[in-house]
């Protein structure tokens, strides 16, 4: 494409009018990727749009039309573990704007649920807010800071379209729940807690970038069992639940511009 035209398209873009072309998917684990990576037909891209020696992934395709890049923060390389949690989430998605310029973005992932705020195992959440619970600052004005509570990117018809339940997220860096963390999740009137979401949203914010995202729920906060057993007793299963979401909310997108979700 010409330069003027492509400058010509990223203006509409920016005005919302301009069909949606490039979608950044970011997700913190393999096992959460990999379904989708084979939905859409994607390939991991040997030459990584990414600095040297991070073990960040991009796995890339053509899918009706649309652009479609998931990434994938990778493995730690100490431990070979997924590099779930904020800090990999925010360079990922400061690294994935700068490189591929996405006109949108979905954070995908899975997520504990309250049942006492209706949340069961395998149900999709479409955030409609975010914010973190595990960033006290006891000073006026930095104690809102520290909660980083904002609206997500609002889709009116994409939400008439798709059967996904609505619902604040609350993010931090813990798997587990102290009581400090309940506290806050509790004042911040969320339904389901993750590790990325807020951080994701925070560096989408810092360039404008419209962000969706759309939580499966593995394990239930407030039920008896323990949430490392039970997350890992359901991930495979709530991951298909989360595949099958994604591909209804990306097959919405060709032709329609960001206005129009
Ligand atoms: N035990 C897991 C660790 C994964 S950490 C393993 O063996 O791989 C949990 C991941 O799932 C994070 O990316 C987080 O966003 C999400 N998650 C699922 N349930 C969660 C919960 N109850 N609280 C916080 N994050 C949760």
């Amino acid at each position: 494409m010409a330069a003027i035209e492509r400058a010509a398209d990223q203006e509409e873009n920016v005005q919302g009018s301009g069909a949606i072309s490039t979608i950044v998917i970011i997700i913190a684990m393999q096992t959460e990727a990999l379904p989708l990576v084979n939905t859409f037909q994607l390939t991991e891209d040997p030459d990584s749009p990414f600095p040297k020696g991070v073990p960040w992934v991009r796995y890339h395709g053509t899918y009706k039309g649309l652009e479609i890049n998931i990434i994938w923060p990778g493995k730690d390389s100490l431990l070979g573990v997924d590099s779930v949690g904020t800090i990999s989430a925010s360079l990922v998605t400061y690294s994935s704007i700068q490189a591929l310029r996405p006109d949108l973005i979905i954070n995908a992932g899975t997520a504990g649920g309250f049942k006492a705020k209706g949340a069961s195992i395998a149900d999709v959440y479409l955030a409609s807010e975010v914010a973190f619970h595990d960033r006290r600052i006891p000073i006026p004005v930095f104690d809102q800071y520290g909660v980083g509570a904002r609206k997500t990117f609002s889709t009116p018809n994409l939400v008439r379209e798709i059967n996904l339940k609505i619902g604040k997220l609350s993010t931090g860096d813990s798997l587990d729940m102290s009581p400090h963390d309940e506290a806050s999740i509790m004042a911040n009137e969320a339904v389901i807690k993750d590790m990325e979401g807020a951080a994701v949203a925070y560096v989408a914010s810092l360039f404008s970038v419209p962000t969706i995202f759309l939580k499966a729920v593995t394990d239930i906060i407030d039920g008896d069992k323990p949430t490392a057993e039970e997350f890992l007793e359901n991930l495979a299963a709530v991951t298909a639940a989360l595949d099958q979401a994604v591909s209804q909310v990306v097959d919405f997108f060709p032709g329609r511009s960001l206005s129009e979700l």
